[in-house]
């Protein structure tokens, strides 16, 4: 094999991306994957994943082992991948049914001719007898340099990404049993790492799992009230400035109300934009486009939206409904603040929504095995929604991960006050149980709790269910309150919701050990109820989080504005989003330090020697206007 120093891939790093030191675990990870061995990397998104194949790539084909596959399901963001590459000097390219015949086969044939460093493909491209003999064609010469399988969760159909055509490659393993592989996933648990590794032929290979904790964000969960105004309120409070407002994404359960809420949104002066699989392809394409072409784009979308978006500047990640499971809101909310500057994961979540999942389980065809599974997970983020303690040693612990209170979380900023909900439950139960002797049905949460406040309502009379002996006994708690409490029973799995029957309410065996009060019921104040919040950028100690991203004044602020607008103009001119050309945070940096002569560029983090070449002398321009 040709000599690989030691120093290779840190000079790569260097001269090629312009970063001065590798993150975590990135150079054991392009340590072991530069001198042949298989790998599985699980790392959270943003935590650097596309380096860990990147650098390798570089080093090995500059010592003469040939080209590196990149396996990728996300056509969509191909173009810009390769235009970053391209941005930085690397001979990269891809193959996929966005190009034409013509552009496919000037792709085929510098790859024969081993001109190309990185190729991206689609798992259904790969497996084609046609790209599989290209590939024998490299594999003959010896130029078939390493495998890089991305988003390999979509392997394992417990993941929530499966595509059946990524089952086929384990082909690559087959026919080219002496080529390196490594798969790259941000999904954590065992059961997808064990299938990844089963399914790809990965048993010998290195497991490099990194810490998942993103301490950038900060984690806030509030109870749902009027969720629209809330949201709004926190863009306003949190990620407004004169200039305008940052970047985001809003997910929704529902393609109508992502259709509403962005609607909302843009009355309310927000530049939003929907994103859904019921919206035309073009159109999604178009939206996402300018989400990362533009500055301050709001996304309202459904889970549909973010796999593989590496924008790197969006400041919040807002869940307007609670998601399916901590998994998926762990992925959600990584899309924030991918460039390491503080950013918010914000949710809000209600009763509806915990009667709402309960339900799609107990409606899915899935197996009785399956579902309470999926009851488990759901369960898991309810317990995190609630938690009075630390939100990030929930998440990590969640994970398998041991840590400290956190500092940077709503619970850790401002500890909740807590009330004792026992009394509160047995109460609940107690009148579900009496009405449901009285009138031989079952009734919804309203109505019991209407009867234990003692409202005279007129199905209340209809029922004459102000006989029953628990009428009123519950005036002292709030409707808020209550809530609270039903969606811990449900949680617990004390109450069952009927969804055939009007989200009717019934007890369940559990419910006998919280009515004999064995089974202590601690719940946060609610957090809706609270008055409205008055933090505002200056009051929030460390600044608000989006703030904090960029410090700059005076001479410094104008010489960033002038770059971000130069920016602009280059990236339009590319085709590509303006991170790509440079992160704000390369702008920031360039604009602080005045540069005169290119030596006073070197050393700041992502120029670089391909873009100090072509950019530096007009960076240097804009700063001297
Ligand atoms: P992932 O794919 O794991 O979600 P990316 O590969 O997109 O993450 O990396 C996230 C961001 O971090 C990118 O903007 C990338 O340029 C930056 N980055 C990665 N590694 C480093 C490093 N060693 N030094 C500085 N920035 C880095
Ligand atoms: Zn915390």
């Amino acid at each position: 094999m040709p000599h690989i120093t030691e120093s290779s891939a840190q000079s790569v790093l260097r001269e090629v991306f312009g970063y001065e030191q590798f993150r975590g675990p990135q150079q054991a990870i392009i340590d072991h994957v530069v001198a042949g061995g298989d790998a599985l990397v699980l790392m959270p998104t943003g935590g650097g994943k596309s380096l860990c194949y990147q650098v390798p790539a570089i080093v090995r084909q500059r010592a003469g082992l040939g080209i590196t596959v990149v396996v990728s399901p996300l056509i969509a963001l191909m173009h810009d991948q390769v235009g970053a590459l391209h941005e930085s000097g690397v001979d990269a390219a891809f193959l996929n049914s966005t190009l034409s015949y013509d552009e496919a086969s000037e792709v085929e044939r510098r790859l024969l001719r081993g001109e190309i460093t990185l190729l991206y493909a689609a798992p259904e491209r790969v497996t084609t007898p046609r790209f599989l003999s290209q590939l024998d064609s490299l594999h003959e010469r010896g130029m078939l340099s390493l495998f890089a399988i991305d988003e390999a969760h979509c392997v394992s159909q417990w993941g929530h990404d499966f595509r059946p055509e990524y089952r086929a490659l384990t082909v690559l393993h087959e026919r080219y049993a002496g080529v390196p592989r490594m798969a790259l996933t941000a999904t954590a648990d065992a059961t997808t790492r064990a299938d990844i590794v089963e399914r790809l032929q990965l048993q010998e290979a290195g497991q490099f799992v990194s810490s998942f904790d993103r301490p950038n964000i900060r984690y806030t969960i509030v109870e749902k009230k009027d969720v629209t105004q809330q949201l709004l309120r926190f863009i306003e409070n949190e990620h407004t400035t004169p200039q305008g407002h940052d970047a985001g994404v809003v997910y929704c359960q529902s393609r109508k109300r992502v259709e509403e809420l962005a609607q909302t949104l843009c009355e309310n002066g927000l530049n939003a934009l929907p994103y859904h699989a019921g919206l035309d392809a073009g159109v999604r394409q178009h939206h996402q486009d300018r989400f990362l072409r533009e500055d301050g784009i709001i996304m309202c979308a459904t889970i549909a939206f973010g796999m593989g978006i590496d924008k790197p500047d969006v400041r919040f990640v807002a869940h307007v409904d609670m998601p399916k499971n901590i998994e998926g809101y762990y992925q959600e909310t990584g899309r924030a603040g991918r460039d390491g500057a503080a950013a918010n994961a914000w949710m809000a979540y209600g009763l509806q929504d915990v009667v709402n999942q309960r339900r799609m389980i107990d409606e899915s065809p899935a197996s009785e095995e399956f579902k309470q599974v999926m009851v488990g997970k759901l369960d898991a983020l309810l317990g995190l929604a609630e938690a009075i303690d630390c939100r990030r040693v929930r998440l990590l612990s969640y994970f398998g991960q041991h840590s400290e209170a956190c500092g940077n979380c709503d619970n850790c900023l401002t500890p909740p006050a807590v009330w004792d909900g026992t009394d509160a439950a047995r109460k609940l139960l107690s009148t579900i149980y009496r009405v449901q002797q009285a009138s031989g049905i079952s009734f919804g949460a309203g109505h019991i709790m209407d009867i234990l406040r003692g409202k005279k309502t007129d199905k209340v009379t209809q029922y004459g269910h102000e006989q029953i002996s628990t009428f009123g006994i519950g005036a002292e708690f709030s409707e808020q309150q209550l809530r609270g409490v039903l969606r811990q029973l449900i949680a617990i799995g004390a109450l069952a919701v009927d969804a055939q029957a009007f989200n009717t309410l019934q007890l369940t065996d559990a419910a006998r050990a919280v009515l004999r009060g064995e089974v202590p019921i601690q719940l946060r104040e609610s957090t809706a109820a609270a008055p409205r919040s008055r933090r505002t950028r200056s009051s929030t100690g460390s600044g608000s989080p989006a703030k904090a991203a960029i410090a700059l004044e005076g001479g410094a602020l104008r010489r960033f504005e002038a770059l971000k607008a130069w920016r602009t103009e280059v990236a339009r001119e590319h085709n590509l989003p303006a991170y790509v050309i440079f992160h704000d945070a390369t702008l920031a940096a360039i604009a602080e330090r005045f540069p005169a002569t290119p030596e006073d560029l070197q050393g700041i983090s992502g120029i670089g020697a391909r873009k100090l070449e072509a950019y530096g002398a007009e960076v240097l321009r804009v700063c001297q206007l």
